[in-house]
């Protein structure tokens, strides 16, 4: 398993993290802010378990991100 991380508030809305891991990112229309699918809240930081097949597209997504508030690690 994997553990993805998104410290949310910084999002700046910018779409890589859906184009690049469309199975756990989506843009929300009410804020402009990505929302980790099925992930927890934890003091704004939202994190979600996830099965190894989406090591490569998480990690992908964490890259992109221009403000670098996506985090992955093995868990
Ligand atoms: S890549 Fe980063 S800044 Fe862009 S939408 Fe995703 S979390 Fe937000």
């Amino acid at each position: 398993m994997i553990a993805v991380t998104l410290q949310r508030q910084k999002c700046i809305g910018c779409n890589y993290c859906v184009e690049l891991c469309p199975e756990l990112f989506r843009m929300s229309k009410k804020d402009g802010k990505t929302v980790l699918l099925k992930s927890v809240d934890k003091k704004g930081f939202f994190t979600v378990r996830v099965n190894d097949v989406l090591i490569d597209s998480s990690n992908a997504a964490a890259s992109a991100c221009p403000v670098k508030i996506i985090q992955v690690r093995e868990s």
